[in-house]
């Protein structure tokens, strides 16, 4: 006997997928509790404005990931702050060891613990942050209709954005460090036919200069020559890869060469009785409302597999 700490469902990440894990396992009255490290809410609690989800028109990151985190405590979802330190998968239990020492057991695991935007690490990228600075053109791109922008990246997602951008700004400086694009051809193509972007090669910006409240400009360097200068810019947009949050996914999950954690459609891993939601999983876009929903699958199919197992335990 053991008088370890038990649940049935153990959800890890407070952000959107896991907040809406919770609130759907509480509705149908399981015994579940959330853990985070950070802060709750997730990336969208930093979101300056959220324009794009359905029937919270404009609302502040800040202000829609608090509604979040009531909503769900309201069905009496637990949201602890305490670190999580490693997943062991188990047979009837997985085994969540907490940063402290402590281990909780859990019938069903939902892995919700997002993904981070790669950052640039100059000077200027975290100061402006939400004044100018902006890794999403969907969240941001809107506040930036007839001014100049630049992008940073090669990539399908850089090159996606500055065309996305493109619509909306009067002008978008396509910034990258080589003299030949990773991204897509068709992607490249579209690109190029674009007039309203101007790629420049083989530069990287190496500062962010701003006013104190928003950006003003960047400084920049050929990667050839050497040659730096600087160039006035409403916003800089940067897209220079995105990192799952995985160091939790145990080794038995299955992973896509990013490391995003695959799932079936019920948002089940490799492994039975974990399941990912939000950022960490591999899927098209990755957006708040699709976070969101995957924490409704990955709660519903948990539910599903709580009564499973309970059906075997007891028997027919
Ligand atoms: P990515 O493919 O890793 O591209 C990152 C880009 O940022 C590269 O061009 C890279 O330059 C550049 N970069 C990295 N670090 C940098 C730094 N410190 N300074 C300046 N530039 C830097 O990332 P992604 O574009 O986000 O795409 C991620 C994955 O999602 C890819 O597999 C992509 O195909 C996929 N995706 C697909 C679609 C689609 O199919 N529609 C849309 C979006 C994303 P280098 O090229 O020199 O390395």
């Amino acid at each position: 006997m053991t008088n370890q700490e038990s649940h049935e469902v153990v959800i890890i990440g407070g952000g959107p997928a896991g907040l809406t894990a919770g609130l759907y396992c509480k509705r149908a009255a399981l015994d579940a509790v959330l853990y985070e490290k950070g802060l709750i809410g997730g990336q969208i609690a930093i979101s300056k404005e959220v324009e794009n989800y359905p029937g919270l028109q404009g609302i502040k990151g800040f202000d829609l990931a608090e509604k979040m985190v009531r909503q769900a405590e309201s069905f009496g979802l637990p949201v602890i702050q305490k670190e999580v330190a490693g997943v062991a998968v188990g047979g009837e239990y997985h085994t969540v060891a907490l940063a402290g020492g402590e281990t909780v057991r859990a019938v069903a695991l939902i892995l919700a613990a997002g993904g981070s935007v790669r950052k640039l690490g100059i000077p200027g990228e975290a100061e402006y942050l939400g004044s100018g600075v902006s890794y999403c053109a969907t969240c941001d791109g809107f506040f930036f209709r007839d001014k100049t922008v630049v992008v940073v990246g090669g990539g399908d997602t850089a090159v996606e954005e500055a065309l996305y951008l493109s619509k909306l700004t009067r002008k978008v400086y396509l910034v990258h460090r080589r003299n030949s694009l990773r991204a897509s051809r068709i992607l490249q193509e579209r690109l190029m036919s674009e007039p309203a972007i101007e790629v420049i090669w083989n530069t990287i910006i190496t500062e962010i200069r701003g006013n104190g409240s928003t950006v003003e400009g960047v400084v920049f360097e050929n990667t050839e020559t050497g040659e730096k200068g600087e160039s006035p810019t409403d916003g800089v947009f940067i897209f220079v890869g995105y990192s799952p949050n995985n160091r939790l996914v145990p080794p038995e999950i299955r992973k896509n060469g990013q490391g995003f954690v695959i799932t079936d459609d019920k948002c089940e891993t490799s492994v039975p009785g974990i399941f990912a939601a939000g950022d960490l999983r591999q899927k098209f876009a990755n957006q708040i409302v699709v976070a969101a929903a995957d924490g409704c699958i990955a709660a519903l199919a948990a539910a599903h597999y709580v009564e499973l197992r309970k059906g075997m335990r007891e028997g027919p």
